[in-house]
């Protein structure tokens, strides 16, 4: 069975990058039916961010990316969260030292230091790889701080093949006998997550390209515990567009590059989470851009992963999101949008008409604000908005006739909803002998102060009220 995990340290917030490695590692368990675990690895306990966790399980809830086990919700592989597992790292650290993979090492902070400014190479010189087994014990019993460090192979070469990058290899002798179990007891990443993969059973390793060329390294551990190496997919980076029009490693200058963030602006989670499944992935047999979670899983293969870099282009996310808006029915869009309008909306306005005349005309829920100020203060304009080459508009006088009719017409009605605005309105064309275009464009420049609309005049007018309609009529008469 195919087995995942996203195994993210709490750093505090959820960057889109890690959201997608954690989509992809999903959507690889999910496609063949296997089981996705969440880890924590908060084994850098220097960096460790209160209330971090409760944000990564709150996005995997949020976008529909439930896992088989992990924290809280236990299961057969648990604790799920490093820092609780400490005692099982230094049993198998200890084992490694036996087999003569890793040994102790009691070099000073000075010693390093030192060893630091020296040595412009960098890494440590191997100073107590060769320690007999006596005087390890001996400073053990002493009470010496200590690590333990892995052996390297000096000679050769190590290999693996990623399913993304093919093969890589590394000469052994570029690598350092790294840290396994750190002086304060913890593991090291570089350690830890091995064991936990393998203990954990995970099939499929997935994870950004940042760990490719580190991996030897880590194949070396499950070659020397004579464990069967996992799967590695390694995902292409993700970069961001910068003002220059080149690219570099996506981060805050690039925009909002948080799920929280995104939310906070008004991004739907659904679209989020389908504009990232393209961001280093590319189906096989769609024609269509528009996936749901169900959708990614039927669609989703290894070999559909990218190697190339890939661009985040917020301008195709504000137009993914915004489709996905335009699509939602009108209770689920009136249930969220509440949370995002920031002012008072009076009472004249009829509100579900509003909604829906704005509904198909916004890119995310936080553009709402701007889109209906209209509605509630008429904007400062110039008289000359009414004059249009297209309605044959090409002095006041036309205006002042249809405004001064619809006045008349307008306040003699008792119904003021489109239908009846419409049919009432209309005989005026008639009457004025012009089209029902110019006859609307004046009506819609006097209750609206804009060229461009959402919704026509009678429909505005239904949002606004009779009395705000004559009111704007009015403003517009004195002004011409
Ligand atoms: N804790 C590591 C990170 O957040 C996980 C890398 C991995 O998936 O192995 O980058």
């Amino acid at each position: 069975m195919t087995v995942t995990r996203f195994a993210p340290s709490p750093t505090g917030y959820m960057h889109i990058g890690n959201l997608r490695t954690a989509l992809y590692s999903y959507l690889i368990a999910k496609h063949d039916g296997g089981k996705f675990i969440l880890r924590i690895e908060d084994t850098d306990r220097e960096r460790l961010v209160e209330g971090a966790t409760d944000i990564i399980k709150s996005t995997l809830a949020i976008t529909g990316l439930n896992y088989d086990e992990g924290p809280d919700i236990g299961g057969e592989h648990g604790p799920y969260v490093q820092s609780e597992r400490k005692e099982i790292y230094m049993e198998y650290a200890k084992k490694l030292v036996d087999m003569g993979y890793a040994y102790y090492c009691f070099c000073s902070k000075d010693r390093l230091e030192k060893l630091h400014e020296e040595d412009s190479v960098g890494g440590y010189d191997r100073h107590c790889r060769n320690l007999s087994k006596e005087e390890a014990l001996k400073n053990l019993k002493a009470g010496i701080p200590f690590v333990i460090r892995q052996k390297m192979p000096l000679e050769g070469t190590t290999s693996y093949v990623d399913s993304v990058y093919g093969e890589i290899s590394m000469d052994n002798s570029e690598l350092q006998d790294q840290i396994l179990i750190k002086a304060d007891g913890y593991p090291t990443y570089n350690f830890c997550h091995v064991v936990d993969d393998y203990l954990m059973g995970i099939t499929h390793v997935v994870r950004g390209s940042e760990y490719l060329t580190s991996t030897p390294k880590y194949v070396l551990l499950y070659d020397a515990f004579g464990w069967e190496r996992p799967v590695y997919v390694h995902l292409p980076l993700l970069m961001g567009k910068n003002e220059d029009g080149s690219v570099s490693k996506l981060s805050k200058r690039h925009g909002a590059v948080s799920f929280q963030d995104l939310v906070r602006d008004g991004y739907l989670p659904e679209a989020i989470i389908n504009y990232i499944a393209l961001l280093g992935w590319c189906p096989k047999n769609s024609e269509s851009e528009f996936f749901d979670l169900d959708g990614l899983k039927a669609a989703f293969t290894i070999d559909g992963v990218s190697k190339s870099p890939a661009v985040f282009d917020f301008d195709k996310l504000l137009w993914f999101n915004g489709e996905y808006i335009h699509k939602m029915d009108e209770d689920e869009f009136n249930s969220v949008i509440y949370k995002f309008i920031d002012k008072e909306i009076p009472e004249n306005i009829k509100r579900d008409k509003m909604l829906s005349l704005l509904r198909t005309r916004i890119s995310t829920f936080k553009e709402i604000n701007d889109k209906m100020d209209f509605f509630i203060t008429l904007p400062e304009y110039d008289k000359e908005l009414f004059l249009n080459k297209k309605n044959k508009i090409s002095d006041y006088d036309i205006v002042r006739s249809v405004l001064e009719e619809a006045r008349l017409t307008l306040s003699s009605l008792d119904a003021f909803d489109n239908d009846t605005l419409f049919a009432s309105l209309m005989p005026i064309a008639e009457k004025l002998a012009i089209k029902t275009g110019t006859l609307m464009w004046c009506i819609r420049i006097a209750v609206s102060g804009m060229a461009a609309t959402p919704g026509g005049a009678t429909e505005i007018m239904e949002v606004i009220g009779k009395e705000e309609s004559l009111k704007r009529i009015d403003k517009a008469l004195s002004m011409l």
